[in-house]
């Protein structure tokens, strides 16, 4: 199994420790070459890219994540897992993309509404 997935397999299973409701589990996984750095879960049942019920007093999982680690250069692994235990879309929200930026993230890996990983470089 490639590192980026099994990255992945470990942001899902960090989602079933979120705090959210069902349907928005997210779980994010920060990585530098073979190493994780830090894991965490959001903590709320904002929803990625729903900016109408981010009120950013909750912590997504990816803040919560850049925040335990010097995340310079590194990538992140983003999974949302569904109620029926499949993944959903976990692109990190505008708000998050300005932090991964600001701390220097390099790339975010997510899984996308069918499930499949997407890769994309953070940049302006
Ligand atoms: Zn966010």
């Amino acid at each position: 199994m490639a590192r980026s997935d099994r990255f992945l397999n470990l942001a899902e299973n960090v989602a079933t420790l979120s705090l959210g409701v069902r349907r928005a589990r997210i779980g994010c996984v920060v990585a530098k070459g073979s190493r994780v750095l830090a894991t965490a879960a959001n903590t709320s049942n904002n929803i990625p890219g729903n900016l109408v019920t981010n009120d950013r007093l909750s912590k997504h999982a990816e803040q919560g994540a850049i925040n335990l680690c010097n995340p310079q250069g590194a990538t992140i692994y983003v999974v949302r897992l569904m109620a029926d235990g499949s993944r959903g879309m976990a692109r990190p929200c505008k708000f998050c993309w300005a932090d991964l930026l600001k701390v220097g993230v390099r790339s975010v890996v997510y899984s996308d509404w069918s499930g499949e990983a997407k890769i994309e470089l953070v940049r302006e």
